[in-house]
């Protein structure tokens, strides 16, 4: 009799356990689909210009920053410092 306790409980204990862990998987599997998808899923494979150095990059490939509430691509960090160093220099 006490053995059947014993089991019941082994095998609640195993249930609980695969239930925590599926339901981790799929939540993590759900979190990373939703971070997979681009934030602006209409600008992608757009070409953007880069108003520092004035080449055209693919839009997954830029930093950006949000200058006076509009986007503003860039190729790399220099010239995303150096927007934010020059300022209004480069706004139009
Ligand atoms: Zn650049």
């Amino acid at each position: 009799m006490i053995i059947r306790i014993i089991l019941f409980l082994i095998f609640t204990y195993f249930g609980i356990k695969t239930y925590l862990l599926v339901s981790r998987y799929i939540r993590r599997r759900f979190s990373q689909d939703t971070f997979g998808r681009p934030e602006q899923p209409e600008t992608v494979n757009e070409m953007v210009r880069d108003p520092v150095c004035g080449v055209y990059i693919p839009v997954q490939q830029t930093l950006t920053i949000v200058s006076n509430g509009v986007r503003v691509y860039f190729c790399s960090e220099e010239c995303r410092r150096r927007f934010v160093d020059g300022g209004s220099d480069y706004k139009k």
